[in-house]
């Protein structure tokens, strides 16, 4: 075990590889066993059952099974459950498989049903709870709501701050307080362990979209939830049933990613925050969605988070129209859905990521999303700038046409 009393960056690099120097490696080993041999029927039996309840494997017996375990996961979730602060953490094959077994998992334990949801959510989280799919009758809610719409069978609380798409951030210590001791889930993609750990204000489940930041380079798509051992145990029995484990490739570039993150997110900041500042004086732009811009809250802000982030909306004058043009005439930027790498991204929500939302709930039609990369600031600027000019709008009357 390395030391608890690390900093965040060192714990970054060197959490999850305790053991290397023993094993006579130096890179992250990658165990791509799809099956195990097994030592006798007893051990391997125990193992499996060990397992199946939750656990971990007997040394005595193996893995047995690749959707049971797997070591370089494993690895991979000590790492992250140090950074986000908790005992453990249980990895997925997509952020989405580890929201359906965090609502699994929470709603079988209890025997109840219900499940309450801060909007605004990512929209497939959106449309995953609204499908009903799952057997879980939902209340989507504001977090000022969340007490109001509280049940006695409610057996989960989910909320995103920053929140996708409008970087609305939400009062975690005010939720977890309504809440009168039903789990609190806090989706912490935008803000990476780097800028926030929800546990530090009473939320018991921190889940990611691994997809993004955590992998940082678009080539893995992955979840994981940091919570309590009893929650991880409920988690792994969801995991090993419905055959939603990680494989072991993506949980290596994951933890390779690791070691970065720190760097990473703090210079996408860096970059996000000229980028806001520069769009807030822009004559197609009429709103800059970005944590602190404007005097925007603050106060929680500075007491939930420690910084900004790299995620950027925009509200354009020209509307429908002038996100089609924007996101069409961008050259240093991709267009193309997903955030969090190293390379900067534009999206417009409405139309792609949050298509499935109910149209109440939908971000409007002349927002559009930005992920902030590594490229030099003056760079995205500029094409910012010659995309916007691509078509500048008419007048700003046309906005309300657009919505
Ligand atoms: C992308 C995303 C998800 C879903 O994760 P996948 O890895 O795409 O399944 C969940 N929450 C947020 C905030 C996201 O951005």
């Amino acid at each position: 075990m390395i030391s608890p009393r690390l900093q965040l960056d060192s714990i970054a690099v060197h959490a999850g590889r305790e053991d290397l120097a023993e094993l006579g490696v130096h890179a992250l080993p990658i165990d791509l066993s799809s099956t195990n041999p097994l030592p006798d029927i007893e051990a391997g039996g125990l193992s499996y059952e060990a397992m199946a309840g939750g656990g971990t494997p007997y040394a005595e017996g193996g893995a047995v099974y690749g959707r049971l375990w797997n070591p370089t996961v494993a690895r991979f979730e000590s790492a992250l459950a140090r950074m986000e602060l908790t005992e453990a953490a249980v990895a997925f094959s997509s952020g989405m498989a580890a929201t359906t077994a965090a609502i699994l998992a929470t709603t079988q334990e209890t025997g109840h049903r219900h499940i309450v949801a801060v909007r605004p959510l990512y929209g497939g989280t959106d449309h995953l709870l609204a499908s009903g799919v799952l057997g879980a009758e939902v209340t989507f809610c504001t977090a000022e709501g969340v007490a109001a719409a509280l049940r006695p069978d409610t057996a989960l609380i989910m909320l995103e701050t920053p929140a996708n798409p409008t970087l609305d951030l939400v009062d975690i210590r005010a939720v977890v307080e309504a809440a009168r001791g039903v789990p609190v889930l806090v989706d912490n993609t935008f803000a990476t362990p780097i800028l926030q750990n929800p546990v530090n204000f009473g939320a018991s489940m921190v889940l990611h979209s691994a997809t993004k930041y955590l992998g940082g380079h678009g080539d893995v798509i992955a979840g994981v939830i940091a919570c309590d051992q009893e929650q991880a145990a409920a988690l792994r029995r969801v995991r090993a049933i419905t055959g939603a484990l990680l494989h072991p490739l993506g949980a290596y570039l994951l933890h390779r990613g690791l070691a970065t993150l720190p760097i990473r997110v703090r210079a996408q900041q860096a970059n996000a925050q000229r980028l806001a500042a520069w769009l807030s004086t822009h004559p197609s732009v009429s709103r800059v969605h970005y944590p602190g811009i404007a005097g925007d809250a603050q106060g929680l802000l500075h007491r939930q988070m420690r910084g900004t982030g790299a995620m950027i909306s925009i509200d354009l004058r020209g509307g429908l129209e002038q996100a089609r043009h924007l996101t069409s005439a961008v050259r240093l930027f991709t267009h193309a859905v997903s955030l969090g790498g190293v390379d900067s991204l534009i999206q417009h929500p409405a139309a792609l990521t949050h298509r499935p939302v109910a149209p109440e709930a939908r971000p409007p039609a002349g927002l559009v999303r930005l992920s902030i990369g590594l490229e030099d600031h003056e760079d995205l600027m500029a094409d910012l700038d010659q995309a916007l000019a691509a078509r500048r709008p008419a007048a700003a009357h046309e906005d309300a046409s657009h919505r």
